[in-house]
């Protein structure tokens, strides 16, 4: 079977040399009495991945050379140790990795649970660590309010266009910024935001400004764009620090920011938080939103690249903008 694992750890950018492609013998996937053998349906490609390529200190230990890359993913339970619950032919979530075939423990594999307005790959994205990640940053973070004024950078993704929904439906304004026309009209004609701007066109930072001061800032990017934003806050207004995505593929320190001080004076808060700390709400997120995803109140967007063995070539994308909604990758059948 196949597997891609880390060949060299990138100094900048991802490139043909980070990730090399191995053949694996079947035999080598024994379960032990509490282990399970995932058959690999899906893959999720996220930005924090590149962080996991970095050998620094963060909130889980780095990819090691060699190493199968770690992913999130769907699978189907194909073979289970002696002391194991879930059934054969189960469809399960768990961090499984860039591999066709994972052998995890029974409790790490999460039951997933399709059903009628429900698919499979909503557990990737609006009921996966996308969806939790904009649920919990935006309520208990970003504790929005009706009527205040919301701006969420990359906010076409799969993190971004579910803080707009969110911020929507608790009756915020939402400004979303992202990085062509074609993503400014998908925020503004399908998913309803109150105005989309490009931080890419010549106009930005006059469009910036004509949205006036913000209560809320959902900060996927960082850099510019985060400390323009803190020039522009309101009397109590929060930032949420969810992810700085413009420095992922930086060689060195991110550039300072220069406009903190008017947290200050406006007694606003900037605040970081990882999604994994909310495991034990959940539950409480994924019912609401599949409720929203089965009355069609919340939209879903996907952009799926076909073959495990294109999931090097795919990352990038998210760091080039190519992506509108949530990357996966569909793992092929052989
Ligand atoms: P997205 O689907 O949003 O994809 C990334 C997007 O970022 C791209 O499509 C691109 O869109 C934009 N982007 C890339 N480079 C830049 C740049 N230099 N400046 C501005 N925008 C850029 O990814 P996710 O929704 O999966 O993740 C969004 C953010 O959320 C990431 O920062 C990620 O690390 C963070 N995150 C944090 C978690 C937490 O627990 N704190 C958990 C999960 C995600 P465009 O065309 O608009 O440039």
């Amino acid at each position: 079977y196949t597997r891609i694992v880390l060949n060299e750890r990138p100094p900048g950018d991802i490139d043909s040399k980070t990730f090399r492609s191995e053949k694996a013998s079947y035999s080598e996937l024994k379960v032990g009495d509490d282990q399970v053998l995932v058959q690999v349906t899906w893959l999720s490609l996220d930005p924090a991945m590149r962080g996991w390529l970095r050998d620094e200190r963060s909130y889980l230990p780095p990819v090691q050379i060699g190493e199968t890359m770690r992913a999130a993913g769907l699978g189907v339970v194909v073979n289970k140790g002696r002391d194991v619950k879930l059934k054969i032919g189960q469809l399960v979530s768990g961090t499984f990795g860039w591999t066709e075939y994972a052998v995890v423990r029974e409790k790490d594999a999460e039951v997933i649970n399709v059903s009628e307005g429900i698919l499979d790959i909503d557990y990737l994205n609006n009921l996966g660590m996308a969806g939790l990640t904009a649920y919990f940053g935006l309520k208990d973070i970003g504790q929005v309010k009706a009527g205040e004024t919301l701006i969420v950078s990359g906010a076409a993704g799969a993190v971004g266009s579910m803080v707009c929904q969110l911020g929507l439906r608790a009756g915020a304004k939402v400004y979303g910024i992202a990085g062509s026309q074609d993503k400014c009209e998908w925020l503004e004609k399908e998913i309803g935001v109150t105005k989309a701007i490009n931080y890419k066109s010549p106009s930005f930072r006059k469009d910036f400004k004509n949205i006036g001061y913000l209560d809320v800032y959902f900060d996927n990017v960082g850099g510019d764009i985060l400390d323009m934003c803190l020039s522009r806050l309101n009397r109590n207004a929060r930032i949420v620090l969810c992810g700085a995505i413009s420095a992922y593929n930086s060689v060195g320190k991110p550039k300072g920011l220069q406009n903190y001080l008017t947290l200050i004076s406006q007694r606003a808060k900037i605040e970081g938080f990882i999604v994994f700390d909310y495991a034990k709400r959940y539950p409480e997120a994924i019912a609401e939103m599949s409720q929203g995803l089965r009355d069609g109140t919340i939209k879903r967007k996907f952009h799926i690249v076909e073959g495990l063995e294109n999931a090097p070539s795919a990352l990038p994308l998210l760091f080039t903008g190519g992506n509108t909604g949530k990357l996966v990758v569909k793992v092929d059948e052989s």
